[in-house]
């Protein structure tokens, strides 16, 4: 979500004379657009402020100016704050408001002061980011909600990218082409609850997610479709698992986080499901796409997590066998209601914890990617890889694949033998 913000922001500032730069080193603005998710990211902010001001000062003793803004969650949970802390920061704006980014630099150099736009607009936000978008390359995201209303007990989300937000039909419709006719193969649709989406079309109907992919799936040259991130309690669309079955262009990967795999935590979180209603939805997706892929992320030391319940999220591990997992330590984040819980795990036991997650993890990923052994399988060739004469691409279960060839083929969906597995990568040789 980030990184489409990022390339929205750069979209917004280039008819007012702004390009995208490699580095701060010249810049006539750097923009850090902070994520708040886990702890330390505002003190990771202000030490990156303080190399970027060095940089400012470097450019005013030679006349020139440098503008900073700060974007994104941390400066909404942060806001006036951050000016009292960095002073030399001139723009401080929010997730939902980053669309005014032009009227505060025009601020800014009228009032010879620093400006701040922490409101929460999602649908002046959309209506005012320039439809005329820069290419995103081979795979494209295409924000289609935002925001949530879940109120999970860990979590900042709620707080920083305010409620649940669907946009139309017809405006993801046109921005989905325009990333297709700009070269993209690949489009992940994105949302803080992409399966709570409940877009309006233009005759007033509400569609779900399941009826948006099917009708995306028309789009020529459009040959992948993926969607992130997906909560259990709203997987109820059953137009998304029939898609599933039916829809070629619908990768076969769900990207599902649980969180823990025990019931009490999973309760004291405000998960709002069981372990066994996820493993339904699991198996669910399973009946219509027999190779199915499913990932998920995992918070270890929540508050009040014993061992026990340790062991039900390293068993769940081992039940869904996960081809790709994030893992997390609990952070507790200001205002959340498990900041304030009494039983807070000591952070050796995190620590502990989450070394044997992570190697359950590389374990079930390991023995996912060498399932795939001998199989061949389409992949969306995206990059050079890291040695000379290779290019690297994904997989339809999003698995990174290298193999020998040459450049030319990037942008291309090719068919690959799978020849070796590795935890985070395959390897393999072109056949077509
Ligand atoms: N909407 C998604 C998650 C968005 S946040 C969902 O409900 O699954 C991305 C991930 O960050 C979460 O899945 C969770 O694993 C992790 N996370 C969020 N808050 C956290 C916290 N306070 N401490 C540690 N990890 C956290
Ligand atoms: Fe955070 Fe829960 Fe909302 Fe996901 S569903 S963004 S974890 S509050």
């Amino acid at each position: 979500m980030n990184v489409y913000d990022s390339v929205k922001m750069g979209d917004l500032l280039k008819p007012h004379g702004f390009a995208i730069h490699d580095s701060p080193e010249g810049a006539d603005m750097v923009i850090l657009n902070t994520c708040h998710i886990r702890e330390k990211a505002s003190e990771k902010v202000y030490s990156e402020l303080g190399r970027i001001r060095q940089e400012k000062e470097k450019r005013s003793k030679n006349g020139s100016n440098m503008i900073i803004a700060v974007a994104g969650c941390v400066a909404q949970a942060e806001g006036e704050e951050i000016i009292k802390r960095a002073p030399f920061v001139d723009i401080v704006v929010g997730p939902q408001s980053y669309q005014n980014l032009p009227k505060l630099l025009e601020q800014i150099k009228r009032e010879k002061s620093w400006a701040i736009d922490l409101d929460f607009h999602h649908e002046a936000k959309f209506d005012s980011i320039p439809e005329d978008s820069g290419s995103q390359g081979v795979s494209a995201f295409v924000s289609v909600q935002e925001g949530c209303d879940k109120f999970c007990h860990f979590c900042v989300v709620p707080y920083t990218r305010g409620a649940e937000f669907s946009r139309g039909i017809s405006e993801i419709m046109r921005e989905t082409i325009r990333v297709v006719s700009m070269g993209a193969k690949e489009v992940t649709l994105l949302g803080q609850n992409v399966s709570a989406y409940h877009g309006v079309s233009d005759d007033g109907q509400e569609w779900s997610l399941g009826k948006l992919i099917k009708s995306l799936a028309s789009i020529k040259g459009l040959e992948r479709i993926r969607y992130l991130t997906s909560h259990p309690t709203d997987m109820t669309d059953d137009e998304l698992v029939s898609a599933h079955g039916a829809e070629s262009k619908l990768m076969p990967f769900l990207h599902l986080p649980i969180q823990s795999g025990s019931d009490k935590i999973l309760k004291s979180m405000n998960r709002k499901h069981t372990r066994k209603e996820y493993l339904d939805i699991i198996s669910k997706f399973k009946a219509v796409r027999s190779d199915m892929a499913f990932s998920s992320d995992f918070i270890v030391g929540y508050p009040g997590e014993t061992e026990e319940d340790f062991l039900d999220t390293l068993s769940i591990v081992k039940e869904v066998g996960y081809s790709i997992c994030y893992s997390f330590k609990y952070s507790p984040r200001p205002g959340t209601p498990a900041s304030s819980l009494d039983n807070q795990v000591p952070e050796d036991v995190k620590d502990e914890r989450l070394q044997r997650l992570q190697d359950a993890i590389l374990q079930s990923q390991l023995s996912f990617n060498q399932s795939k052994i001998g199989d061949v399988m389409e992949v969306l060739l995206e990059k050079h890889g890291k040695k000379k004469g290779q290019i690297a691409g994904k997989s339809p279960y999003l698995q990174t694949v290298i193999v020998d060839g040459s450049d030319k083929l990037i942008g291309k969906i090719v068919k690959v033998k799978i020849t070796e597995a590795y935890q985070n990568s395959l390897t393999g040789i072109i056949e077509s």
